[in-house]
């Protein structure tokens, strides 16, 4: 039995994201306000006084798992902040024009008109993970305490299931198992209210959802993979402040896919590509993808003489409305991307994201003022939210990405229909509702693939370090770093599955939907069979295998603290 701190905080926060610290920040500011106004006689009740409020991150510093394109709509910042520029707020730069292009194989066809929801001028080109920071600092400045390096291993419920804060994961356990020298127990952190902002998919989440049924009622939540890279080009190739949008080529017409780049300061550019983790095809494989997006003509031009600088990879969770949990629980709130606040359409997920925080903190500190950390007043939560712009915003587009589902022309289609009807249309359009990914991925047989030959997707794709590169060398760029002497964070539940069923049924489509390389078939000499080899140490946190291995028998739970990627300044 191992013996463990408890520290006992009023509220912590878990996962130092964008709506986290927007959160924490918003709370520190609410409460002085309304001590303030309590101590002055203009507000009835009583004064709440100094709150102990934490965030723990997993990173080894806050922004070192952030990653995002990034255009930022500054709509919550501004609410948070009005004098967010005057503070020293690092935004790249501004967006001066934008464009959409539909990609065939060879051509960029020029949309003549910008679909108004990638309709960006005025808004912000930004590294997320600078933003973070900033707003680490801005919040430590405040009085919140930040601990990084404590990853959320398990969330602590009392004998009611009412959330009663969360252990952080231990140190020091080697690759048995077994305690090092350096061994130390994680955290009991007890906390009247704990706030999951985790980002896509994340592990506690997942886990309260499940116990609690938050996701009862709802559609499944469905999931799409970002890659990206950055690259400094040649002056003129790319003006700083340019915002394109692409749709088509590499994707076919069944998969949703897009691409992007943002031109920022210094001639670096942001480039990537999303493709949706409910694609039919087992052998898509989204970092090739988003390499032949890159071999593309008019793409090619841009990045020719340039230099990538880093990389990484992420998954949104896209399903918007329809797809969010119920947002609270006895002493527990859900904010942010682990909620499903993304507005698919318009790939934009900070803003809500940051909002969805401002709206715990105010229900917060609600709690306070009535001593009450029950659902009786979380619940005051999901009515702030229905009674925001967050509401309006997502609302409006609920069925975008379900309509996704049925194909590209239907998305067109529908995704016009609903713009000029203001969002009215959807009642009106036979919709299917969201499939979870990973239940739409085909068989080999399924999908007609015969022989080898058909088998390989990408044969023109060549890695040659210049224009495209291989996983491994990706991976590189993104700084992974994890002690190789500790146990895999990636729980495989049933190894057999791999070597049998999966091999013969999806060609284990884990070593093709990891953009890092993790996953590996590897002849057994003792057995004479194919098993799977996880090299966790190159995981870059992105959870895709988590959400589309077609048996969901991969559990991706934290790894010790501190390790991950290093997305600084991406
Ligand atoms: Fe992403 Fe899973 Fe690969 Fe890690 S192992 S990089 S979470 S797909």
């Amino acid at each position: 039995m191992i013996e463990r701190e408890q520290l006992e905080m009023d509220v912590i926060f878990v996962g130092a994201g964008p709506a986290n610290l927007a959160a924490a920040l918003h709370l520190k500011n609410l409460i002085k306000e309304h001590d303030e106004l309590v101590a002055i006689g203009r507000r009835p009740g009583k004064t709440i006084g100094e709150l102990e409020i934490g965030i723990i991150e997993k990173g080894a510093s806050v922004g070192a798992h952030i990653l995002s394109g990034a255009v930022i709509d500054p709509v919550a910042l501004r609410e948070l902040m009005p004098d967010f520029l005057e503070q020293g707020c690092p935004v790249d730069s501004t967006v001066e024009s934008d464009a959409f292009w539909y990609m065939t194989e060879n051509r960029a066809i020029v949309s003549p008109i910008t679909p108004p929801p990638l309709k960006n001028h005025g808004k912000y080109i930004a590294s997320l993970s600078k933003i973070c920071e900033w707003l680490g600092e801005k919040c430590e400045e405040a009085g919140v305490n930040i601990f990084p390096e404590f990853p959320g291993a398990e969330i602590l419920y009392d004998e009611n299931e009412r959330v009663i804060g969360v252990r952080t994961g231990d140190k020091g356990i080697d690759k048995e198992g077994k305690p090092k020298d350096n061994f130390e127990a994680g955290v009991d952190i007890l906390a009247k209210v704990t706030v999951l902002g985790e980002g896509s998919r994340g592990s506690l989440t997942k886990e309260i959802m499940q116990r609690l049924g938050l996701l009862e009622g709802k559609e499944p939540q469905v999931f799409s993979l970002g890659v990206k890279e950055l690259w400094e080009v040649p002056a003129g190739n790319f003006e700083e402040g340019r915002v394109v949008h692409t749709l088509g080529f590499p994707s076919d017409t069944k998969t949703y896919g897009g691409g992007w780049i943002y031109g920022m300061k210094n001639n670096v550019i942001s480039i990537g590509y999303v493709t949706g983790l409910d694609y039919f095809d087992p052998l898509l494989d989204p970092h090739a993808e988003f390499q032949k997006f890159k071999t593309h003509p008019e793409i090619a031009k841009i990045l020719a003489g340039g230099k990538m600088l880093k990389y990484g990879a992420k998954t949104i969770n896209a399903g918007g409305w329809h797809t969010m949990p119920k947002l609270y629980a006895d002493g527990v709130l859900l904010v942010g991307d682990a909620a499903s606040f993304l507005n698919g359409q318009r790939i934009k997920g900070i803003h809500t994201a940051m909002k969805s925080g401002m709206l715990a903190a105010e229900t917060i500190l609600s709690a306070f003022n009535h001593d009450d950390f029950t659902s009786k007043t979380l619940e005051d939560y999901g009515e702030k939210v229905n009674g925001s712009w967050i509401y309006d915003e997502l609302f409006a587009v609920r069925n975008f990405h379900a309509s996704f589902q049925r194909g590209r022309w239907s998305a067109l289609i529908n995704g016009g229909l609903q713009f000029l009807t203001g969002g009215m249309a959807w009642g009106f359009m036979p919709m299917e509702h969201h499939v979870a990914g990973h239940e739409r991925m085909k068989t080999m047989v399924e999908y007609e693939y015969k022989d080898d030959a058909q088998k390989n997707r990408y044969p023109d794709l060549k890695f040659d370090n210049d224009l495209t590169f291989n996983k491994v060398t990706d991976v590189y760029h993104a700084g992974v770093s994890h002690d190789e002497d500790q146990p895999s964070h990636l729980h495989i539940l049933d190894t057999e599955i791999c070597a049998t069923r999966c091999a013969e049924e999806y060609g284990n489509p884990c070593q093709r939907f990891c953009p890092a390389a993790v996953y590996e078939m590897e002849e057994n000499p003792k057995t004479n069979r194919r098993e799977i080899k996880v090299n966790f140490s190159n995981c870059v946190h992105c959870k895709t295998c988590d959400i589309a291995d077609p048996y969901q028998i991969i559990n991706w739970v934290t790894p010790e603290g501190g390790g991950g990627p290093n997305y600084k300044g991406m």
